[in-house]
């Protein structure tokens, strides 16, 4: 990160690559870190409010330091180890740097990648932080029953997608919204949404949702914010739940949009909840087991889009931010 970047649409010029001498690769047994080289980085929305400074700490992640290397999540391989749990080759997935060796001064956050006959990206969406998001916000915090009607915001994206499977793989109606009509093919189409609109295309959003839920919408997963949420709450049906996993319409700009629609959450009798990915760690294990199973029976389809190399960084970071991305959002930094 090149400065704080405190409002306005994030850009490339916000972060420099560049090339400086790399850590040593080796550690003595007695050192309690872990050297490891870096294959996947996730891109991550929630990274431009790392690039804010903040009076108060932000409560998701530490804000970014100008000059500092950024971080996100990863995978990685071990080259050199002080930590009795893991050795040189073991692959691993956890937070690390956007470079091409990080040192990782807490190891016991580093977690084994149990299940190797997969991807070994997945680790960096579907099988760490965003498959937990969806699987999480979805089954604990939305709650849903066979038969509800479900809308998705941001659906071709790392959680939108899976958040439309888990739905349909849980008997709902599901319709997604993006940003291009490659992404509405994607989800009626590879997802198997039930329904799907271009909300960039639709002059009025609240008519499309009154158009694909006719009878209302009886969960809304929430990723966009502002004018969508807007769109959403007259559409909703009395006791419905609106589940809070991020807003990204918001990230950049100084003062969030003023929400019009509140009072319906009154007569509606909605229920709205925002949640963190984290504070489900607990239950991993078990997401863990049942999404690779998922996958491996491909009841679930996962889309990546791969940027290659850390040049690619920075636009791919930005891109999240015009919908550039189609399917999860990643860096290939290295080979196995
Ligand atoms: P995505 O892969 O979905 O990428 C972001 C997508 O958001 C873009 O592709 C774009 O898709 C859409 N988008 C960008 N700007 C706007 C806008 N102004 N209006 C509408 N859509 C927009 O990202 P993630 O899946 O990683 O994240 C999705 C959401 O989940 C984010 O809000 C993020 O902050 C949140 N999140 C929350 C977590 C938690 O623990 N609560 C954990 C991880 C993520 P399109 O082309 O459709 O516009």
């Amino acid at each position: 990160l090149k400065r704080y970047v405190m409002t306005g649409l994030l850009t490339e010029h916000a972060m420099e690559v560049v090339m400086t001498k790399a850590p040593p690769l080796t550690v003595s047994a007695e050192s309690s870190v872990v050297v490891v080289k870096n294959l996947y980085i996730s891109c991550d929305p929630y990274m431009r409010n790392q690039m804010i400074r903040h009076d108060t700490p932000s409560s998701i992640a530490p804000d970014f330091i100008p000059g500092e290397v950024l971080t996100s999540c990863g995978v990685m391989k071990v080259l050199s180890s002080g930590h009795p749990d893991l050795k040189a080759g073991d692959l691993v997935w956890g937070v690390t740097g956007w470079e091409e060796y990080t040192v990782i001064n807490s190891p016991e956050s580093l977690s084994k990648i149990n299940h190797p006959e997969l991807p070994l990206s997945y680790y960096a969406g579907v099988m760490g932080i965003h498959g937990l998001t969806a699987y999480a916000g979805f089954f604990e915090v939305s709650k849903p029953k066979k038969g509800e009607y479900v809308f998705v915001s941001a659906a071709c994206g790392a959680v939108g997608q899976i958040v439309g499977q888990l739905a349909k793989i849980t008997g709902c109606y599901v319709v997604g919204s993006v940003g291009s009509d490659e992404k509405v093919n994607l989800l009626k189409h590879k997802f198997g949404f039930n329904d799907a609109f271009n909300y960039k295309k639709e002059l009025d959003f609240e008519a499309a949702l009154k158009r694909c839920f006719p009878q209302g919408i009886d969960i809304y997963f929430e990723n966009v914010g502002g004018a969508t949420l807007d769109a959403v709450l007259p559409n909703m049906r009395l006791g419905g739940r609106i589940t809070v996993c991020g807003m990204i319409s918001q990230y950049n700009l100084e003062h969030p949009e003023r929400v019009q629609n509140l009072f319906y959450i009154i007569t509606k009798r909605l229920r709205i909840e925002g949640f963190l990915s984290f504070d489900y760690n607990c239950r991993y294990r078990q997401f863990e087991r049942e999404m690779a199973e998922y996958l491996r029976e491909e009841k679930v389809i996962y889309v990546e889009d791969i940027a290659e190399g850390l040049d690619a960084a920075p636009a791919a970071l930005v891109g999240l931010f015009s919908g550039r991305n189609i399917g999860k959002q990643l860096i290939a930094i290295a080979q196995e």
